[in-house]
Parts: C-alpha cells; sequence; structure tokens
C-alpha cells in the first residue's frame, strides 16, 4: 500500500479541500500518514495570499523532497495556480495542480505511476486545452505534470467533499469558490477565479452526513461565501440566507457558524432571516480591513464606514451581544497618520470582540503592490501594536461581560492552564471556556455558570449540566 502525506498552507478553505484530497487519496487505496513521516507521496496544498505565504509553500515543497527524494511531491492549490512557471523551473515538484483540479488528485498520480509523464495543461470543461492569460500561469515543461486549467475561465464548481475532519466537533462545510471583488490587495480572483457556488442539495447531503457522523457544529466557509448563490441562473438562484435557512433545518444540526462575511450583505432583510434560525451562532466575521473611506476605496472595498456601522447596529438590535470580529490591514500604502486614526477611533466606537491584525504585507501582480506611497514597516509594525493593543482591551471586556452568566458550551479540547488541565469548547458568541478535564465530557454540549476567568482567554464554566443532544 502506498503512503501519503499532505499539508495544509493558509486558510480554511484550503484546510477543507486537503482534508477533501486525503479522502480521496483514502478511498483510492493510500494508507494517510503524518506529513513528518517517510511517503510515497507528499501533496502540498499550496497558499499565495502574500509574498511570504509565496515563500513557506516553496519552503514545504523542498522539505517533502528531501524527507524522501524518491517520492512524488505534488504541489497543488493557489500558489500553483498563479506561478506555475517559476515552481517548473524551480524542480521542487514532479505534479502541479491548480485549483479546480484538486479533485482529479488520485486520477493524476495514477497516470504519474503507469509512467504517463507528459506535460500538458488541463482540459476545460468541454474537455478543450486553453492557454493562460494570468499573470504566471504555466508554460509547458518537459519533466513535470503539469495540471493547471485557465481557472479564470471556469464557471464549474470543484465537486470536493469531506464526510470527516481533524476536528471531531466542528466541521467546515464549503459553498462556494472564487471572488469577483477583486480588492486591490488580493490575488484570490486571480487565484481562485470568479464566483463558483456549490448546490444547495449537495451541500445539504454534506451537512446532513457531518451531523450523523456526530458534528455538532457546522461552519459555513468558501472564499466569498457572501456571494453564495449570485453566478446561478436567475429562477434557480438560492441566496446565501436561504441557504442558511435550508441549513437550519437539517436534523440533529446543533450550531450553524458563518465564515467572513461582506458588510454589504448585512441588510435589514438578512438580518431578521438570520436571527429566527434555530441553530446559528451570533458570532459574525465582517471584514472591515480600514475604518477610513479613502482607504477603502483605495482597497477597492464595496462599502463605507458608515455602513459597516449600520451593518453592526443591525445585528445589535437583532441579538444580545453578538460577537463580531473583524480583520484590520496596516499600512496600506497611501495610508498617512490620519487615515490609521480614522480606523483606530472608528473601531473604539464600534467595540468588536475581536480583530485580526494585518500588516500590508505587497502581493505581487496586484494594484496595489504598485500604488506609490508604500508605507514603511517600522510604522505598519507600530500601528499594527496599537490596534492589537486595542484588541486586547476589546476581547477582554466582551469574555467578562459574560461573567456570571448561563451559558452552553461545545466541549472540544483539552487544554493546560497555570498548570493545570481543562476540557475547553466555545460558546455560541465563541468565548472559549472549560471544566476541569474529563475525557468522557469531550464532544458533548455543557450548561453551566461562566464564574470567573482562568486566564485572559478562558472563562470557568460551573455547575455543569448536560443539554440534550439534537442528534
Ligand atoms: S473580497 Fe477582496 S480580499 Fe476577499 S477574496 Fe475577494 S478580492 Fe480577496
Amino acid at each position: 500500500m502506498r503512503k501519503a502525506a499532505l499539508h495544509n498552507l493558509g486558510c480554511k478553505v484550503n484546510a477543507y479541500e486537503t482534508e477533501a484530497m486525503g479522502q480521496l487519496l483514502k478511498e483510492a487505496g493510500y494508507e494517510i500518514v503524518p506529513f513528518e513521516e517517510k511517503a510515497d507521496v507528499y501533496v502540498i496544498n499550496t497558499c499565495s495570499v502574500t509574498n511570504i505565504a509565496d515563500r513557506k509553500s516553496r519552503q514545504m515543497l523542498h522539505r517533502a523532497r528531501k524527507r524522501n527524494p524518491d517520492a512524488v511531491v505534488v504541489a497543488a492549490g493557489c500558489y500553483v495556480q498563479v506561478a506555475a512557471d517559476s515552481l517548473q523551473k524551480d524542480g521542487a515538484a514532479d505534479i502541479l495542480i491548480g485549483n479546480n483540479r484538486k479533485k482529479d488528485l488520485a486520477v493524476i498520480l495514477e497516470e504519474y505511476f503507469a509512467g504517463r509523464r507528459k506535460t500538458r495543461r488541463a482540459v476545460e470543461t468541454a474537455g478543450q486545452a486553453v492557454g493562460g492569460e494570468l499573470p504566471g500561469t504555466p508554460a509547458a515543461a518537459p519533466n513535470a505534470q503539469s495540471c493547471v486549467i485557465d481557472i479564470a475561465k471556469t464557471r464549474e464548481y470543484e465537486a470536493l467533499s469531506v464526510s470527516a475532519t481533524a476536528e471531531h466537533t466542528r466541521a467546515f462545510i464549503k459553498i462556494q469558490d472564487g471572488c469577483n471583488q477583486f480588492c486591490s490587495y488580493c490575488i484570490i480572483p486571480y487565484a481562485r477565479g470568479r464566483v463558483r457556488s456549490r448546490g444547495a442539495a449537495e451541500i445539504l447531503e454534506e451537512a446532513r452526513t457531518l451531523t450523523a457522523a456526530g458534528y455538532r457544529e457546522i461552519v459555513v466557509t468558501g472564499i466569498h461565501i457572501s456571494s453564495y448563490g449570485t453566478d446561478m441562473p436567475e429562477g434557480e438562484r438560492v441566496e446565501l440566507i436561504g441557504l442558511l435557512e435550508m441549513l437550519d433545518r437539517v436534523d440533529g444540526l446543533w450550531r450553524l457558524r458563518l465564515g467572513s462575511l461582506e458588510p454589504r450583505i448585512v441588510t435589514e432583510d438578512f438580518v431578521r432571516r438570520i436571527a429566527a434560525l434555530r441553530t446559528i451562532c451570533p458570532h459574525f466575521h465582517l471584514s472591515l480591513q480600514s475604518g477610513c473611506d479613502a482607504t477603502l476605496k483605495r482597497m477597492n472595498r464595496h462599502y463605507t464606514a458608515a455602513e459597516y456601522a449600520a451593518g453592526c447596529a443591525l445585528l445589535r438590535k437583532a441579538f444580545d451581544r453578538p460577537a463580531i470580529t473583524t480583520d484590520v490591514i496596516t499600512g496600506f500604502p497611501g495610508e498617512t497618520e490620519e487615515e490609521f486614526e480614522q480606523t483606530v477611533s472608528f473601531l473604539r466606537q464600534i467595540g468588536l470582540y475581536e480583530l485580526h491584525v494585518f500588516p500590508y504585507s505587497r502581493r505581487e501582480g496586484t494594484r496595489a503592490a504598485a500604488m506609490p506611497d508604500q508605507v514603511e514597516e517600522a510604522v505598519k509594525k507600530e500601528r499594527s501594536a496599537r490596534l492589537l493593543a486595542l484588541n486586547r482591551e476589546a476581547s477582554s471586556a466582551y469574555r467578562r461581560s459574560f461573567l456570571g452568566e448561563e451559558k452552553e458550551v461545545l466541549m472540544e479540547e483539552k487544554v493546560t492552564a497555570d498548570g493545570a488541565e481543562y476540557l475547553a469548547g466555545y460558546t455560541r458568541e465563541y468565548v472559549k471556556a472549560a471544566v476541569p478535564w474529563d475525557g468522557r465530557k469531550q464532544g458533548r454540549i455543557l450548561r453551566g455558570r461562566l464564574t470567573e476567568m482562568i486566564n485572559e482567554e478562558l472563562a470557568l464554566l460551573t455547575n455543569v449540566s448536560d443539554v440534550a443532544d439534537p442528534v
């Protein structure tokens, strides 16, 4: 039996696809081993969100080659999609698999092992070979098998699915791929192509399989989930909110959590319908990036700070203290001290639960990389530190606001705090809470009172009782 090892880089969508590829290989008869072990096949699902992600992707390919020089090294995913040319020259991979070809991994490997090494471009939907138009789309190479299509032209959702994940209580379901937004700093539309939505029937089937397998929480994920359904023909279109309403009716599903949302999707109608869902977690990641309209414009984000604030206000009206989390980029090209100050005061005014702070990282091939007035690294660092301090303050206040209240916690993992072992999980608001370690309670839903903070990030859950399982 051949051994295969997989390594994932990047986002939750990539993680989902890495799980799916692992399952495809298992079904094809491979034994899946940890990446640190000697394997016959190494699959690295690469990321290209920043120049650093590119570098890490290359490093992992070289590491795999070093671990077993006789192994077949497969590079898959976003970095392959945008930089196949340089990967060909690099020689670190034997097979290059771009986006929308990951579903064919087992077949591609079979062909490879059968000795049919021929360089080719992958064939678009109707069996028609296409050339690349994107920066870095691959050229033919004599000794690496290249399976990379012109992702900008495909309208087909790549059929990948998972029936189990590395986590035991929470599963991610991918509902769409691609993005049509073209934020000026982001390479994703080039790496992932246009919006392609997965059929609602397949999503529901996967949700039922995962729920029946014991997963209590499903996280709806994708590259730009707010665009779900926009590519479907009129008359057959299912919007994100409609899909969530269908998922809400899946028997045995306990919690539905959402991945990153576009602020503009948070309308009165959306909030009214989402607040009526039985399973929805009041945890909304609304991507902000900047609280300054001029910066948002240069970023090519399609909302203003005032529109963002209006979305938060709607959510706060419909839910009791919803967890609103966000991403902020510091030091975007041209960001002046005044612009940054606008972001700081906007964040203070909005009062979010958690900020994910990213110093702007230049990504070649994007418009922002070529913009004038690039901000010095030291300034980005200093601005990030200020936002991180703000984040600590805001997160701490948010968590503590629940002390003394009863909450339901899905128990997930063993953690150690101050030398003691605990079983920890999350409330619906994504506040981490724990009971003294008891392995029998893992995967169960407990109700109890949050009495004190064990440390800054972990609350103690006391007087616990089991919540009736919906399955
Ligand atoms: S919305 Fe913007 S940042 Fe997000 S994937 Fe699309 S282009 Fe990139």
